[in-house]
């Protein structure tokens, strides 16, 4: 019956509610939502975090040239994608991530290469 409403609440979007359905005797344990695994065939995917954003990071120009802190351009060091910080504060649009890096690294490109 536990099990029941745990997965309802994971259905009707109700996953902050803690349920108490926590494991014991593990060295990681688990608080909330734990689910019996108990019927094999059984499946396992690898996961890794990742960072989404990070908001921070060194400020470039126009032409993706990282600034130096008496804000000039430091010769031959450009940088693009989450290296880049100032761009957005708070929140960000969906999709900014990938276009960001690929406008600033574009323009990196062709200032180093002299166009
Ligand atoms: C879960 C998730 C979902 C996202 N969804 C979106 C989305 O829907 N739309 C969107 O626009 N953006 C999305 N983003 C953000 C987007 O993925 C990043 O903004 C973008 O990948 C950043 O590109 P990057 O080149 O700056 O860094 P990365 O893609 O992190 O590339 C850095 C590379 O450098 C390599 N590296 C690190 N250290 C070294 C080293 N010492 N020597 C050599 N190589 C090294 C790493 O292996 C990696 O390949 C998402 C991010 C995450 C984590």
């Amino acid at each position: 019956m536990k099990d029941l409403s745990s997965r309802l609440k994971y259905q009707t979007g109700e996953i902050h509610l803690r349920d108490g359905l926590a494991t014991t005797g593990l060295a990681l344990p688990k608080s909330n939502w734990a689910q019996r695994l108990d019927t094999p065939p059984y499946t396992a995917w690898p996961v890794t975090g990742g960072i989404t954003f990070t908001f921070g990071g060194v400020r470039v120009d126009a032409a993706a040239q990282v600034q130096s802190t008496s804000w000039t351009p430091i010769p031959g060091l450009y940088a693009c994608g989450e290296m880049v910080g100032g761009l957005f504060h708070g929140n960000y649009p969906g999709g900014t991530g990938l276009m960001s890096g690929a406008v600033f690294g574009r323009l990196a490109g062709a200032h180093a290469a002299g166009a």
